[in-house]
């Protein structure tokens, strides 16, 4: 309940509903288990949650849609199981289409023995040229005894068998081309038969039949997502089931199984798939950029896996509340990210605490006389949230040294007045510059700052980050931040992805931290003052040398 508070707050307002809920709601996800769920499925997902669990007491199915066993493993089964928890999605039931698979063929005799479905050799190219000029199958009206003869052949695998596919008989001149005799049941392809795209890499040859994941050898055919789809949401009790809009064409279909095989109807809902700008969704394109070793995992930060987005420091509850106010939306538009991750901002700044960071990289901190400074180091308490208590106390160290970030020291002049966060104003002294010809260039490499704590640290242009340099202990970490992985908004049809994929699209800098980091647990969202919100990946002494690895969360600003 805390979740859809802070969705409210993130902007969950969403207005979407279902018709005909009065004997109740069961919605289904169906995944097919050929990689881990990505922000598109997570829109689908976190819709079928909405409607079974917020708007209606009912039930969620998630249901493994197994037909196609050379992409499907159970890695990517098991990912997705967790991947549901971890966007705080409970199925009700996880079910299986291959549990099923009895039931279809005895669904699919019952077809051809009504006529309403028949077994056809025509090569697959003819099939295709026949459907496009709304011709019959020379096979249509084979008698069904035969029909149902070669089923059995395609179901033993015989040569004979192979040759055929089962085809429903609706309308081969039908306007809608979903209706032109649909394949039902078939011999599986070769996970590499079918290129996504022009630019993808050329079919490798047909393979031995690859087994399937949970059922082995035990099946020679398929059914196909048109006929299992129907059939498996009304034996399941589906009441709902929510599609993207380019299924549109296929709910006459859809419809057609029903009254066809006297099955109960079901309500169909159209949504719009979701894309991101600079952002790849195919399941293929995603295990290419794995297995080429491009990113780490995935769940890398840069991956718009589910896992990938939540290690970049996404919130689900801003991630929920964003795709339910995409809800009932039917226009596929590519999204800006920025929209997205200005949401999760709104649910991280109230509670992320503070804490500060100076870069020790890129020239070095700087090490800085603190005249007026404090004899021997002290602690005082202050605030870990400015605006939240609730969030807790820091203890910050005051000495009469400390590091400010290069960054900063190489932009002070002699005699200006400037405020050091947490403490009050100090004038510049002194700057010790290294190189540039002792003009103003040069890395700085030391300062000496004089307190001048009467100073208005409302009237001063420059709020500095430091961090004692004596009396406590610094914590190292890596700052991590993180760039789209492509080089264009979106890739057209003939885009070879390797074509577009950026250079540099992770960085770190190194820095130290106060000491509150030391115990500040992995996966934790917090805000390094001055720099933004970080996600804590691993805690400190988890990372490399110890330190802290904390991942950039983009804020939807621009990043300056
Ligand atoms: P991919 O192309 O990534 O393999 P898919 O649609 O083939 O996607 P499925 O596992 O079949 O993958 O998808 C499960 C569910 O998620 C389906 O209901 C599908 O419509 C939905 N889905 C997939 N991609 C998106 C998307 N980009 N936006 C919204 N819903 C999506
Ligand atoms: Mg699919
Ligand atoms: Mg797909």
């Amino acid at each position: 309940k805390e979740s859809r508070a802070a969705a409210s707050k993130a902007g969950g307002n969403y207005n979407i509903g279902l018709k005909n809920t009065e004997n109740g709601v069961v919605t289904r996800f169906p995944p097919e288990p050929s990689g881990y769920l990505h922000i598109g499925h997570a829109k689908a997902a976190f819709l079928n949650d909405y409607f079974a669990h917020e708007a209606f007491d009912g039930k969620l199915i998630v249901r493994f849609d197994d037909t196609n066993p050379a992409k499907e493993k159970l890695e990517f089964e098991e990912s997705i199981i967790h991947d549901l928890h971890l966007l705080g999605i409970k199925p009700d039931r996880v079910t299986y289409t291959s549990d099923y698979f009895q039931q279809l063929y005895e669904i699919c005799e019952r077809m051809i023995a009504d006529g309403n479905a028949y077994a056809d050799d025509t090569d697959p190219a003819v099939q295709k040229e026949e459907r496009l000029a709304r011709l019959p199958s020379k096979r249509r009206d084979r008698p069904a005894e035969e029909s149902l003869a070669i089923f059995q052949e395609m179901r033993a695998g015989t040569e004979l068998g192979k040759k055929h596919c089962i085809r429903a008989r609706i309308e081969f001149d039908s306007l809608n081309g979903a209706m032109r005799d649909p394949v039902i049941y078939r011999f599986p392809k070769s996970d590499s038969e079918a290129p996504e795209n022009e630019g993808d890499a050329p079919p490798k040859q047909a393979a031995e039949p690859t087994p399937h994941h949970r059922t082995g050898l035990t099946h020679a055919i398929y059914p196909t997502y048109d006929f299992a789809c129907p059939a498996v949401d009304s034996l399941e009790g589906v009441t709902h089931a929510l599609r993207t809009t380019e299924y549109a064409d296929r709910n006459a279909q859809y419809h057609w199984f029903l009254t066809t095989l006297g099955l109960r109807p079901i309500q169909l809902w159209d949504f719009a798939r979701i894309n991101f700008v600079r952002t790849f969704l195919s399941k293929r394109k995603l295990a290419r950029v794995v297995d080429a070793g491009i990113v780490t995992g995935w769940d890398d930060p840069r991956m718009p896996t589910v896992r990938g987005i939540l290690r970049r420091g996404l919130t689900v509850a801003a991630l929920r509340a964003f795709m339910l106010r995409q809800g009932p939306s039917r226009n596929a538009v590519t999204m800006d990210w920025t929209v997205l991750w200005a949401m999760n901002k709104k649910v991280v700044d109230g509670v992320a605490p503070r804490y500060t960071a100076v870069e020790t990289g890129l020239g070095g901190a700087v090490v800085a006389v603190v005249v007026g400074g404090p004899g021997k180091p002290f602690v005082e308490e202050r605030p870990r949230h400015p605006k939240n208590a609730a969030v807790g106390v820091r203890l910050v160290t005051f000495a009469s040294t400390v590091l400010v970030e290069q960054a900063d020291a190489v932009g002070f002049v002699v005699g200006e007045e400037i405020t050091l966060m947490h403490w009050g104003n100090a004038i510049v002294r002194e700057i010790v510059r290294d190189g540039g010809g002792g003009g103003g260039g040069g890395v700085v490499t030391g300062l000496r700052l004089e307190l001048h704590l009467q100073g208005d640290v409302r009237k001063t242009e420059k709020k500095v980050t430091w961090l004692a340099a004596e009396g406590s202990e610094l914590v190292g970490a890596e700052l991590w931040t993180f760039d789209h992985l492509l080089t264009k908004d979106s890739l057209g049809k003939d885009d070879r992805l390797e074509d577009f994929l950026a250079a540099d699209t992770a960085k770190m800098t190194e820095a130290v931290c106060d000491a509150g980091l030391a115990t500040v647990e992995a996966d934790s969202i917090i805000q390094l003052e001055r720099k933004g919100y970080f996600r804590v990946d691993k805690a400190a002494g988890e990372g490399p040398q110890g330190r802290a690895v904390l991942f950039k969360i983009p804020t939807g600003a621009k990043e300056g």
